[in-house]
């Protein structure tokens, strides 16, 4: 189910613009719209998910099936001497867009501090 009035919830549905890497029945991935390195995306779920801590071990599948993208999309993407993995959780965690997203950033060092 998604949210409405969720922002990542309008850009999985397309009715906010993002420059889209990849859609499946339950993902979409996306290019980070203020990138902190030669490389990084969003891979969000299209059902609405506040955070990683509003997941259960219902959703393990869909968790596994996240980072598994992340590395197939790192990868394809050019990827190849390694990336980072971030899911920012909560307030104290960072998040401010409170829909379920994990970062993924690459390419060639030094970045911005993220
Ligand atoms: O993990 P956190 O919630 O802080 O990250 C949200 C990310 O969503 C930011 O990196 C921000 O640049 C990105 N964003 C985006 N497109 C938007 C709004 C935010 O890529 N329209």
């Amino acid at each position: 189910m998604s949210n409405g009035d969720c922002l990542f919830c309008k850009i999985a549905r397309g009715e906010i613009p993002s420059k889209k890497i990849y859609e499946d029945e339950e993902l979409f991935a996306f290019y980070d719209i203020n990138p902190h390195a030669p490389v990084h995306f969003l891979i969000i779920p299209k059902r609405h998910i506040t955070s990683l801590a509003e997941t259960t071990s219902e959703d393990s599948a869909l968790l596994g099936k996240m980072l598994n993208l992340a590395r197939k999309l790192a990868l394809d993407l050019g990827c190849r001497n390694g990336f980072r993995v971030v899911i920012n959780t909560g307030r104290d965690g960072g998040q401010e867009v409170p829909h379920l997203h994990v970062h993924v950033l690459g390419g060639p060092r030094p970045w911005k501090q993220a």
